[in-house]
């Protein structure tokens, strides 16, 4: 039963903006989405969807059209620099039917645009928003010309991991700049197919391809302290050569790198926000729970953020009061993946030693531990919630559970995650 009708604001068309306003617009709320960027072009390499991220394109009806050109993928597969497996953890110790998927960036986000300027959301680009204010009954984005944009009855900040609205002192962020980055490319490649493939030299090095489907590939590997810049003084020939010489699979797709300019650089922020919402203002995905990307959650993490929202917005008579309970119920699912993922970011990539030979000892026979292999396959596909909470199957069937009422937005859960034994 949808409640009233909202003017909802949603900065930044990222995963989460699009999702949100996909679910929203397509209720017959009133959507802008307020995007820095001039034009909007899908960015970026690949990403892997995993089963709780298919749950929540599912429930929006666009599972199918998202993983159309997408890779199945089984497993991921870690090696360590003397070709030892490091871990390999399969989706099928879970259950037969999981899976996840290699997808580009640019096919998921084609398939959110669409749907969300097809629903009617209105487009507002080149408006970089820097802060908003609440007066009674509203709230207005403003941007750094100093423009009001809205009255708004609900603000969905969704501007990604560097934020500037969640500067409102009441959300009390503590934000810290991983000292490390990550470079990546996509490209044409068939050396790598059904895993996530990746290689660790120590915390030093970390190599990964991830196939995207239709001879596509997605390659990352992490930079050493000063980026970019460092990079230059060094060359892209001898970066290539250290690639090369761990990860041999990953010839073809160097091949293709010409300049240092085809590769994409970035840093990792890693944010934590006493709470996430204030008033009528609430933050999701990356701007809210930003952190190191080596668990893989961001995106599937910023899907479910985006559903919960919605959901709890479309049938709310008081906007404060829904965005306090997707809040809260959303935090407690994301919680687990971001410690986690703060625990491995310097594990796996760090300028220590220790962290890596203690990793290389222990990782290898962790999954036949009794009870942790399932846990870190239920961690990696995003159905654990912490280490006796998980999704169950009930929980899959009826996405209430999991996505705070999103059932009543659109559709049926995964048939991919619908299954009895996790
Ligand atoms: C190297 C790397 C690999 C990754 N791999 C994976 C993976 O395999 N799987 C996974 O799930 N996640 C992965 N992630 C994490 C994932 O990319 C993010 O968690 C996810 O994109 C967050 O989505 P978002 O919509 O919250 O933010 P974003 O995608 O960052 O979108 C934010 C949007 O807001 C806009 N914006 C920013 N500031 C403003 C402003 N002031 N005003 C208006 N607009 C603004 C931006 O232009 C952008 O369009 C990876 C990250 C990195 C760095």
């Amino acid at each position: 039963m949808m409640g009233r009708r909202w003017r909802v604001g949603i900065v930044g068309c990222g995963m989460a903006g699009l999702a949100s306003a996909v679910a929203l617009a397509r209720r017959g709320h009133a959507v802008t989405l307020l995007e820095r960027a001039p034009q909007l072009a899908p960015v970026g390499a690949g990403l892997l969807l995993q089963p709780s991220g298919q749950l929540a394109l599912a429930a929006l009806g666009l599972l199918d059209q998202a993983i159309a050109r997408a890779e199945p993928i089984e497993c991921l597969h870690a090696w360590t620099h003397r070709r030892r497996t490091l871990v390999r953890l399969a989706y099928r110790q879970l259950d037969a039917n999981l899976t996840g998927y290699g997808v580009h960036r640019g096919d998921l986000f084609q398939v959110l645009h669409d749907h969300a300027r097809d629903a009617d959301a209105r487009f507002a680009l080149g408006v970089t928003i820097a802060s908003s204010r609440q007066t009674d009954g509203e709230i207005v984005a403003v941007d750094d010309a100093g423009n009001d944009h809205g009255p708004f009855d609900a603000l969905i900040a969704a501007d990604g991991s560097r934020s500037r609205l969640r500067s409102a002192p009441e959300l009390e962020a503590s934000v810290r700049e991983f000292p490390l980055a990550a470079a990546w490319f996509s490209g044409r490649s068939d050396a790598v197919r059904g895993r996530l493939h990746q290689v660790t030299l120590g915390s030093r090095q970390l190599i990964g391809m991830l196939p995207v489907g239709e001879g596509r590939c997605s390659l990352f590997c992490a930079l050493p302290r000063g980026g970019k810049e460092a990079l230059r003084q060094r060359g892209l020939n001898s970066l290539k050569q250290e690639i090369v010489a761990l990860c041999p699979e990953s010839k073809s797709l160097l091949e293709q790198i010409t300049t240092l300019d085809d590769l994409a650089c970035g840093g990792y922020q890693i944010v934590r926000l006493r709470q996430w919402n204030s008033g009528r203002l609430i933050c999701i995905g990356d701007a809210a729970h930003s952190t190191t990307p080596h668990l893989g959650q961001g995106v599937n993490l910023a899907l479910l953020d985006a559903l919960s929202v919605a959901s709890e917005l479309d049938r709310a008579d008081d906007v404060p009061t829904a965005l306090a309970r997707a809040a809260q119920f959303r935090r407690a699912q994301v919680m687990w993946c971001w410690r986690l993922s703060n625990w491995m970011g310097p594990v796996f990539q760090s300028e220590g030693w220790l962290l890596a030979a203690g990793r290389d000892l222990a990782l290898p026979s962790m999954p036949r531990i009794p009870g942790i292999g399932r846990l870190m396959v239920g961690t990696m596909s995003g159905l654990h919630t912490g280490v006796f909470a998980r999704l169950r199957c009930a929980s899959l069937k009826s996405p209430s559970v999991l996505l705070a009422g999103a059932e009543s937005i659109q559709g049926a859960p995964s048939r991919r995650c619908d299954t009895d034994s996790l």
